[in-house]
């Protein structure tokens, strides 16, 4: 037994039909989640944040779903334990909302088959994401609680309910530096996605600014030409024709001023 197995307290449903029910997603229970997850119990203890200390009856899914979430609050880990359900089977649940059974039975055989296990996988997908819990005794108290909404950071299409995790994704995704991502992300609006486009924009930048003194700079040395005015001349016809590149730009200087 865990040394901190008795700080929980079990979760135990009021009325009968909740037996044995998931309190995230009301499919069958079979194990149990812990909020706060056991490995972070010393921490809520030590920096006595705000923690439940509940052991949840749960599904496989939603305790695997949540075995990465640090949040000590069972409304805050059954709002992420929805959105992470509603986020899995959304094309279920497109299907589920854009079509009945009634269409479906128009589609050919192939199709029909595919369309109704959409709807049926959407409809239960649906309903666990929209599961609202219920009531539940601990040590002879009644109580009920309501979801949380959790913000949840987006890095493109992936979402998590802790910054540092969403960082630690970003970063060596879309190869920023830690340091540099954070700044970025505060100074564009707490977007990672603008935050790292802007990073490879710049980086992209500095990569043709390179490029082109180097290039000017042969140019120069080969024709004899001020490498100043051979610069201002390429950024001068690129900017004027933005399909040109540095090579070409500089074969057009080539033909209207050094070749005749
Ligand atoms: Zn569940």
């Amino acid at each position: 037994m865990n040394e901190y197995q008795e700080r929980y307290q079990q979760m135990i449903a009021v009325k009968g039909e909740n037996f044995n029910t998931c309190f995230y997603c009301g499919c069958i229970a079979t194990e149990f989640d812990y909020a706060p997850p056991k490995k972070y119990a010393d921490f809520y203890i030590e920096t006595r944040s705000e923690a439940d200390f509940y052991q949840v009856p749960s599904c496989k899914e939603c305790c695997t779903a949540l075995k990465q979430e640090k949040s000590a609050l069972v409304g805050e880990r059954g709002d992420i334990a929805k959105r992470k359900i509603a986020k899995k089977y959304q094309k279920a649940i497109h299907v589920y909302q854009m079509w009945n059974e009634d269409e479906a039975q128009e589609l050919d055989y192939n199709l029909q088959k595919c369309v109704q296990a959409g709807i049926e996988l959407g409809r239960e997908s649906s309903k666990r994401s929209q599961f609202p819990g219920f009531e539940f005794e601990v040590d002879g108290e009644k109580l009920k609680i309501s979801n949380i909404p959790v913000k949840m950071i987006t890095v493109f299409n992936k979402e998590f309910s802790d910054f540092r995790d969403a960082l630690e994704f970003a970063s060596l995704t879309y190869r920023v530096p830690k340091a540099k991502l954070k700044d970025l992300f505060s100074e564009n609006n707490n977007s990672f996605e603008i935050a790292i486009e802007s990073y490879h924009t710049k980086i992209d930048k500095n990569l043709s600014d390179k490029q082109l003194k180097k290039l000017c700079k042969t140019f120069s040395k080969a024709h004899k030409q001020n490498v100043d005015f051979v610069m201002r001349t390429v950024i001068y016809y690129m900017e004027q024709d933005n399909s040109l590149s540095i090579e070409l730009a500089l074969n057009k200087l080539y033909m209207e001023r050094v070749s005749k």
